[in-house]
């Protein structure tokens, strides 16, 4: 059965850059008579924000979102991340680290999509005791390519341009990759739609699916919003948090902004609608292709 979803992380209130990968995921699903799932993604503790998770459903609730079973939370599932770490490193793709930030900025010459390349260097020398240790993936060199029902194919060289990542944190937390793969297969998604920031980690997760034996789902990245700075939408270049009062123009612009052409009667309609324009009208092939897009007003 079709399986989309939703996976915020609470770190403020949803704003219109989130909207608008909700609205996707959720039409998407509606489209093929799926399930639409809502996951809150609060793997992250330290950078959870107080009460943003409930502030954050309440939107979707008064957006007019109907999520399908039980919200998820990261933050209890860490049994299955470990089950998941365990498999990794029965296969031997696994090794400690104990390299600061600063040892990996100061023996690393090589800029990748995300950063520093690691060097490798706990891989290949000793370990040094005592020290808090992150988990890592090894990452060959193989071509990792998939297509992207928007944004066409993607082609990653991991260990060139991305290097071997972690997947447990020296303070414990799994990290984001290994979490969002783990539940994506465990709740059984089989089509993920979000926004394109996510395009480059893409295919560390497909990596990590096929060395796991999970079913890679198929992907549609929507294009972020941006500021006229050209900065993505995000709770960090303080982009204002959704208004409900309002809910019925705002998801109109979210149509816009995704391709639909919602024509101009609608935009005064109601919240209900809006939606059902929105369901009888939505066509993810209208979504723009591109990673990025400026939110005109
Ligand atoms: N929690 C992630 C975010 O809010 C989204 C993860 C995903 O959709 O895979 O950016
Ligand atoms: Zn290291």
């Amino acid at each position: 059965m079709y399986t989309g979803r939703f996976a915020p992380s609470p770190t403020g209130p949803l704003h219109f850059g989130s909207l608008v990968a909700a609205v996707a995921s959720y039409l998407e699903a509606k489209k093929h008579q799926g399930r639409w799932l809502v996951r809150m993604e609060d793997v992250d503790k330290p950078r959870e924000v107080k009460g943003a998770a409930d502030t954050i459903l309440h939107q979707l609730e008064d957006f007019g979102f109907e999520w399908d079973g039980a919200v998820v939370y990261q933050s209890q599932r860490n049994d299955i991340y470990a089950t998941a770490l365990k498999q990794l490193n029965a296969q031997q793709l696994i090794y400690p680290c104990t390299c600061t930030r600063k040892e990996i900025a100061d023996s690393s010459h090589q800029i990748g999509i995300d950063g520093m390349i690691y060097p490798r260097t706990c891989l290949n020398h000793p370990l040094k005791s005592n020290a808090a240790m992150a988990l890592r993936i090894r990452t060959d060199n193989r071509e990792c390519s998939f297509t992207d029902a928007i944004q066409g194919t993607i082609t990653q060289y991991l260990a060139t341009q991305v290097g071997d990542f972690i997947l447990k944190r020296a303070d414990g937390l799994f990290a984001y990759q290994l979490a969002v793969v783990a539940d994506d297969a465990q709740q059984e998604v089989t089509h993920i739609v979000r926004g394109a920031d996510l395009l480059d980690s893409t295919p560390r997760q497909i990596y990590l699916q096929q060395c796991l034996g999970y079913q890679t789902p198929h992907y549609a990245h929507v294009p972020v919003a941006s500021n006229a700075a050209g900065e993505k939408l995000s709770k960090q270049t303080l982009a204002s948090a959704l208004d409900e009062a309002n809910a019925n123009y705002q998801l109109f612009h979210a149509l816009s902004f995704l391709g639909q052409n919602p024509p101009a009667e609608i935009k005064n309609a109601t919240l209900s609608e809006v939606w059902r324009w929105a369901f009888t009208y939505w066509q993810l092939s209208q979504a723009p292709k591109t990673r990025s897009l400026h939110l005109s007003d």
